[in-house]
């Protein structure tokens, strides 16, 4: 039997959702669709969901004889910058996540451990961690512009893609100006 923290949260929160209005009957639904804004610190270091951008949320509550099964569809803004060229990259993530949250003192809230399903906190389900780890998982690890970017130029740093085709730093190294005088010597 696991011990009760109280948790209290926000009725008002973006992520908290009422369950009242959905019977505690096996089997009733409701669907709901909310925009929130982006939580902070949702994302990895080169690319997350931006702070406050909108995140589209469908949402379907089922009651089960434990609680509620939560399945929820997000869309969100992505923003962040390419891994090989760092220029700024502006995408959108669409992910899925199933989750049942367990009413308190049902067999399974008793049974199961805090991370392994989650709460139905009186009649509030916090979203949110379900939520950031989906996000969190989709996202790239690697993100990059475009599948064939080619980075930058090792030597004055500025992105291939904005530089003439036929950039090259030969000639600044007076060296290999002076090698390339030979060469052109009849
Ligand atoms: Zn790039
Ligand atoms: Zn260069």
């Amino acid at each position: 039997m696991r011990d009760y923290q109280p948790t209290h949260l926000d009725p008002r929160a973006p992520l908290v959702l009422d369950t009242r209005d959905l019977p505690r009957t096996p089997g009733a639904m409701r669907a709901l669709e909310r925009v929130v804004p982006a939580p902070s610190d949702l994302g990895l270091e080169l690319i997350g969901v931006p702070e406050g951008s909108p995140i589209s949320l469908a949402l379907r509550l089922e009651s089960v004889s434990e609680g509620v099964l939560v399945t929820a569809r997000a869309h969100a803004q992505l923003g962040g910058e390419c891994g090989r060229c760092l220029r700024d990259i502006s995408d959108t993530l669409d992910v899925e996540f199933v989750q049942l949250y367990a009413y308190e003192h049902s067999t399974t809230d008793e049974t199961t451990d805090e991370d392994e399903v989650g709460r139905v906190h009186g009649d509030l389900i916090d979203l949110e961690p379900e939520l950031r780890d989906a996000l969190v998982l989709a996202l790239p690890l690697n993100p990059i512009c475009r599948e064939d970017c080619p980075g930058l130029c090792p030597d004055c740093g500025v992105p291939w893609d904005e530089l003439p085709t036929d950039h090259s730093h030969a000639q600044a190294d007076p060296r290999w100006a002076a090698l390339s005088r030979l060469k052109k010597r009849p």
